[in-house]
């Protein structure tokens, strides 16, 4: 269930509220309209729902659920393959 938030709209406002105070409600309740401590007149303030992190992150799993293979640098011209289907070892030296 959503937790709203709700400020005083007014200065009138009692200790549980003066701060804003956070409540639990079903989506069908209706919001409230005034502090149920003082019945001073509150509003909802906005709330921020859990953010999600912006976009598929690149992890192994992802990587290699998208099709790609990953690699590792481990010493110059030479990568170690992480996840993924491609060859293990990628190197651009000369044997
Ligand atoms: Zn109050």
């Amino acid at each position: 269930m959503p937790i709203y938030v709700y400020r005083p709209a007014e200065r009138s406002s009692c200790e549980y509220c003066e701060h804003g105070f956070e409540t639990i409600q079903k989506f069908s309740d209706p919001p409230l309209t005034v502090c149920p401590e003082c019945s001073s007149p509150v509003e909802k303030a906005v709330t921020v729902p859990n953010i999600a992190t912006a976009g598929p992150s690149l992890n192994s799993k992802n990587t290699e659920k998208h099709g790609f293979t990953k690699y590792e640098k481990v010493e110059t011209g030479v990568y170690e393959k992480t996840s993924g289907t491609g060859p293990d070892i990628i190197s651009d030296r000369k044997k």
